[in-house]
């Protein structure tokens, strides 16, 4: 199907119609298969014969879902997951043992650091972070049993990026491999492994849903490392997809373009008009040119994604001050919703870091995130502007 279009796979990759002719895609809530007789049984088992046998290892509707995503990301393989953090879990339980060192930006989503610190090293596997933008950093930080780099761009929630392309490089000098957390971007924005990138992880829960329902995740990369390895984790580890959020993902999938392009108008709307707004000292935003990479967002990515943040003038007490006076924008820390969605790192999302490395990593006390929705460009910018009224001049 690859010489499609991107909304074309979107659309159209993985559905095959059963005897029922369904046009839309069907989901198969089952947990187990027949089989014709015991030979078939036998055939499947010992995998002479390809098919299913049970859910944790293949469904027709998860099996959409993955070719679906895999096209997109220009993947040969995907494996479907549960969470986005069992996509990561799977990943470093396939490719990594003990007495191997990965090295990751130190700003990935938290969870994942807890995941890397209280589990990667209690099986004797050595993490060390460095800073997302600095490459030479990342050079310095190789050693000869470095088996993979794991970055997230742009970052949360300062929105930093790095070059995907250069990083490639850095790692396979090493013969390391490049694993990137794609959830901010999706495959609508930016693609990974075109840029020479080993895998790509996901969390489904945020854009590829887009519409906060369901819990899920995905890998995406070469047969060989996740249709074999990271497959073999997943059908034996038992982190599957189910089949009712696969569906919803895959219907999800094809209006992501569309909803990322309308995230993304949003987003560069609000961050402009922030930029020049009294209460405000500093916006982060991919595609203001006074971003510090804007130029290689401009190259890296097809659109500056829907996430921004912003620092008010009058620290933690002014920051909550709008987000307490807000009054459609939800208070959550979920992000890449068609609602809008508000959150104050330094007490939420980044309350157990270090507050002197916060501030460091610009993570101020009057810092605030947003997640631009879908709702009216002229309703998300008033509902703000009733938050900043709110704080004394
Ligand atoms: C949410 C998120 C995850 C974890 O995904 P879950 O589906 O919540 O397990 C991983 N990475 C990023 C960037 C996220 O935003």
């Amino acid at each position: 199907m690859n010489e499609f279009e991107f909304d074309t796979l979107a659309i159209r990759t993985g559905h095959t119609a059963t005897n029922e002719q369904e046009h839309s895609e069907a989901i198969f809530p089952t947990s187990s298969y027949t089989f014709k007789n015991a030979a078939e049984a036998a055939a499947r088992f010992s995998g002479e014969e390809p098919g299913n046998i049970y859910t944790r290892l293949t469904n027709p509707t998860v099996r959409c879902f993955q070719e679906r995503l895999a096209a997109l990301e220009g993947g040969e393989a995907c494996v479907a997951t549960s969470s986005g953090m069992s996509a990561i879990m799977a990943v470093m339980l396939a490719l990594l043992k003990t007495g191997d060192h990965i090295v990751c930006s130190s700003s990935i989503f938290g969870t994942t650091t807890v995941f890397f610190n209280n589990y990667l090293k209690k099986f004797g596997i050595d993490v060390e972070f460095v800073d997302l933008v600095d490459l030479e950093g990342w050079q310095k930080a190789l050693r000869d049993n470095t088996r993979l780099l794991f970055a997230e761009t742009p970052s949360n929630p300062v929105t930093d990026i790095v070059d995907i392309k250069a990083l490639a490089d850095i790692a396979h000098a090493n013969n390391s491999l490049l694993v990137i957390d794609n959830c901010f971007c999706t495959p609508a924005l930016q693609r990974p492994l075109d840029l020479g990138a080993d895998i790509v992880v996901h969390s489904a829960t945020k854009y590829l849903d887009g519409q906060g329902r369901c819990l899920g995740g995905a890998v995406v990369g070469s047969e060989e490392l996740v249709g074999v390895e990271v497959f073999g984790v997943l059908r034996t580890g038992g982190v599957a997809m189910s089949p009712f959020n696969a569906w919803v993902f895959l219907k999800g999938l094809e209006t992501l373009n569309l909803r990322m392009k309308a995230h993304c108008d949003n987003a560069l709307a609000v961050a402009t008009w922030l930029d020049n707004h009294p209460k405000v000292t500093k916006v982060n935003y991919p595609g203001l040119n006074s971003h510090p990479q804007y130029e290689l967002a401009k190259q890296q990515q097809s659109g500056f994604g829907g996430i921004l943040s912003f620092e008010v003038i009058g620290g933690k007490e002014a920051g909550w001050k709008v987000v307490d006076n807000t009054q459609i924008i939800s208070i959550t820390a979920n992000l890449g919703d068609t609602k809008s969605t508000i959150t104050h790192p330094a007490s939420t999302t980044h309350g157990r870091i270090d507050p002197e490395i916060r501030e460091a990593t610009g993570i101020s006390e009057g810092l605030l995130r947003l997640s631009i929705g879908l709702e009216n460009i002229d309703d998300i910018k008033a509902d703000i502007e009733r938050g900043l009224l709110s704080i004394g001049t």
